[in-house]
């Protein structure tokens, strides 16, 4: 990882750590789901409302966790709020591929924006799924309406 994205890397991660969006309880969803990962302790409830069009209307967390989790979270609100349903899977599926290393094209990578900087972490493996905990549980959350996961 490049001097810039180090530093933008972490950034962010205070940033987003010190002051989490979208960090609350959404009581009108219609979809939510919860997400562990015992390795690091890291716990993170997600709220969804999907309206008619399947498009994601307001997204929110809360919890408690390391701050790769808590920020990595934070700006996953920020992001998929206002996408349709394909578009977020789409764009976890890029993220997913990112924070383990896999290969992915420049169109891809502008595709991600922010998320970029998180590439970082897959040269450490336990924090790959720091990274990763809020967008399993996102994902967890749109399929089904209330659910469990775990890590691991
Ligand atoms: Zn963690």
């Amino acid at each position: 990882m490049d001097q810039e994205l180090r530093e933008l890397y972490q950034q962010v991660i205070l940033d987003h750590n010190k002051t989490p969006r979208n960090f609350k309880k959404l009581e009108e969803a219609n979809h939510f789901a919860e997400g562990f990962n015992p390795l690091c302790g890291d716990h993170i409830d997600i709220y969804v409302l999907v309206d008619e069009n399947n498009m994601i209307k307001e997204v929110s967390f809360q919890g408690s966790g390391c701050a790769i989790s808590k920020s990595s979270a934070s700006l996953m609100t920020t992001i998929v709020k206002g996408k349709k349903i394909e578009e977020a899977e789409e764009i976890f599926d890029k993220f997913q591929k990112l924070v383990t290393g896999v290969e992915i094209s420049e169109a891809e990578m502008e595709q991600l924006g922010k998320l970029a900087i998180f590439q970082g972490v897959k040269e450490f493996p336990a924090r790959v799924k720091c990274a990763s905990l809020a967008w399993h549980t996102l994902n967890a959350a749109l399929k089904n309406e209330e659910q469990s996961i775990t890590t691991e």
